[in-house]
């Protein structure tokens, strides 16, 4: 499937590498991984990549809009393949575990802004912040052995 993604690097005028491909391919794979995850994935495929070759080439494909960067507060950046839709994020406050959230309007609705103060905007990023399912089951765990405990 890698023809797709050298049609993709095409597309924006970037010279098709296996690095490049290599980085796509993981981020398609694994979305909203860190870097060191980006270097180890890409290190399956390729063995002798340098961290700063991954870096290089993440900052070339989100420069050149193939990869949309996310850093929710208090996180490492993240990257992400799934780009132009304007998606949003929810990210789980106990372990970090980050889902894609379709925009609620349609496409790309919070560019239009109740009031804009004058900026040209580009981009909304919405997180909404909340416990995934995993911790949430994990954290009922503890608190009925922890009631139990103190009966
Ligand atoms: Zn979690
Ligand atoms: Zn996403």
């Amino acid at each position: 499937m890698t023809s797709g993604l050298e049609a993709q690097l095409r597309a924006v005028s970037l010279r098709v590498t296996r690095p490049r491909l290599a980085v796509l391919a993981a981020l398609r794979d694994h979305p909203h991984v860190d870097t060191d995850t980006v270097i180890r994935l890409v290190r399956t495929d390729l063995p002798t990549v340098s961290h700063q070759a991954v870096y290089d080439v993440l900052r070339a494909l989100t420069d050149a809009g193939l990869v949309r960067r996310i850093q929710p507060a208090g996180a490492t950046a993240r990257y992400e393949a799934r780009v132009a839709d304007n998606h949003h994020h929810v990210v789980c406050r106990s372990c970090g575990v980050i889902a894609d959230i379709d925009c609620a309007v349609g496409d790309a609705p919070c560019l239009t802004a109740s009031d804009d103060h004058g900026f040209v905007i580009d981009e909304a990023e919405v997180v909404y912040w909340g416990t995934c399912p995993d911790c949430a089951t994990e954290r009922t765990a503890q608190r009925s052995a922890s009631s139990e405990g103190s009966t």
